[in-house]
């Protein structure tokens, strides 16, 4: 047997917390290794902090996504979130796995095409597209998801002057039993704006109207939402059928799933609370089975789901700073990892586990990071087994948004690495230098020099 790591003695404050699920136990096993390679190796050679991405986790996540849905119903295509995620070797492992592209401007938009992606298989968000990204949409035959009736406007002025039928959806927004409501994007349903704007999408005869979007939420803990959503969308579409006799190709129910991570003031942990895959399928695909639409002649089903497919595939590997006590005497670490790289710090409790061995003592231990500011809290609290300055940890289920609301303060953002199924570590985005950051900026002529 290894030999154990002495520990000093410590007198230890009893505390009874409340117990989880198990009781009182620390669930804590070291996490040493990330898909086969070693968490110090990986450090030692890419630095710290570090992203790593797990190729092999965003498939597998990606294949039960999928699964859950396609085994209940015959046509449904997945449609990769870019805001979500969208360093090109992530997109790439979706696009590879046949997902299209779902997008919210015009940098995700020429992104997209960079990556490759057929511009009819990208489909277009937001209430944000200017002139020239909805022109260049048109041409490329892109799927056009209106959010307001200045867009729709546009777009019959565009398809005029282009001598183009441009393929449009309108975004809905309804009353799934949620509150607040996201009424903010695109035309809500039960005051009338949805059947407004496809009135006027049919009578201008401009446009191709081929689908109807909705995107009820994030990190929703309702699969039911997704059924009142998906009747209220089969509904407008069936109406429509009804009185133009014309025929919607597909319903996108958006995206908008939990992960697996734990909210902020969740009492159990979220991996074993949080609606899976299969709820959110059986929620949605039932109510489209069981609308009005003739068996045979069923809508294609999008889904955008971004933040559930790529979570836990993203780590963050970082090291223990220093330990102090606050004036209170609780247990401080400081790391390096603040919370402009863990944007969603704010939001969830994330699971942090050491990356070394460690004997069976654990204390309630705030964590925070590098930043000069006091909201810089990476966890408020947290049962961890002591760690001394130089280890290292291992932060969970940061794959969603952090890669891409991440800023750059005071330090330089760290590198991306993506380990592939054979273990082999790619740098998919290099580490930032002083020079990258200064080549943008400029010193007017009257302000050079200067004598102290
Ligand atoms: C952000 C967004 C998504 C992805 O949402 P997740 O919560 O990450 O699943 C999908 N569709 C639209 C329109 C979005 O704005």
């Amino acid at each position: 047997m290894e030999k154990q790591r002495y520990e000093r003695p410590v007198i230890k404050k009893l505390e009874t917390n409340m117990p989880n699920k198990y009781g009182l136990r620390t669930e804590y096993r070291p996490m040493t290794h990330i898909d086969g390679v070693e968490v110090t190796q990986l450090i030692q050679d890419h630095g710290s902090p570090l992203f790593v991405i797990s190729e092999q986790t965003i498939r597998r996540v990606y294949r039960e996504a999928k699964k859950a849905f396609a085994t209940r119903y015959p046509k449904v295509q997945f449609a990769w979130s870019y805001k979500t995620n969208y360093l090109d070797a992530v997109c790439h492992v979706f696009h590879q796995e046949g997902s299209w592209a779902e997008v919210v401007s015009g940098f995700e938009y020429d992104k997209a095409i960079r990556n490759g992606v057929d511009g009819s298989k990208i489909i277009f968000n937001g209430p944000d597209k200017t002139e020239m990204d909805l022109e260049k949409a048109i041409k490329n035959e892109s799927l056009i998801h209106m959010d307001h009736l200045d867009e729709l406007y546009s777009v019959i002025e565009l398809a005029t002057k282009l001598n183009k039928k441009p393929k449009v959806a309108i975004r809905v927004n309804m009353d799934t039993g949620i509150y607040p409501m996201w009424d903010r994007f695109g035309f809500n349903y039960e005051n009338g704006q949805a059947w407004d704007a496809l009135n006027k999408i049919m009578r201008s005869e401009k446009l191709e109207l081929i689908g109807l979007h909705c995107h009820i939420g994030t990190f929703m803990l309702s699969a039911s939402a997704y059924s009142a959503a998906a009747y209220k969308l089969a509904d407008l579409a069936l109406g429509v059928k009804k009185k133009y006799n014309h025929d919607i190709k597909y319903i996108d129910m958006g995206g908008g799933f939990a992960s697996k991570n734990t909210l902020k003031g969740s009492y159990l942990p979220g991996s074993d609370v949080n609606p899976t895959f299969d709820d959110f399928a059986e929620a949605i695909t039932s109510a489209l089975i069981n609308s009005n639409f003739e068996p045979d002649n069923l809508p294609l089903l999008i889904l955008e789901t971004g933040r559930a497919l790529i979570d836990e595939a993203g780590y963050l590997l970082g090291t223990v700073i220093s330990n102090k006590r606050s004036s209170l005497g609780k247990r401080t670490t400081i790391v390096d990892i603040g919370v402009n790289i863990l944007f969603t710090s704010f939001w969830y409790d994330h699971k942090v586990t050491p990356a070394q061995p460690f004997t069976q003592y654990t204390e309630d231990t705030t964590i925070y990071g590098p930043l000069c500011m006091n909201i810089d809290v990476i966890r408020d609290s947290i049962s961890l087994p002591l760690m001394n300055k130089g280890d290292h940890f291992v932060i969970h289920h940061v794959g969603a948004y952090n890669m891409t609301q991440w800023m750059q303060f005071i330090t330089l953002r760290p590198k991306v690495v993506m380990i592939d199924a054979n273990s082999n570590v790619h740098v998919i985005r290099k580490g930032e230098t002083i020079d990258r950051i200064t080549e943008f900026e400029a010193i007017p002529k009257h302000l050079e020099g200067f004598e102290l």
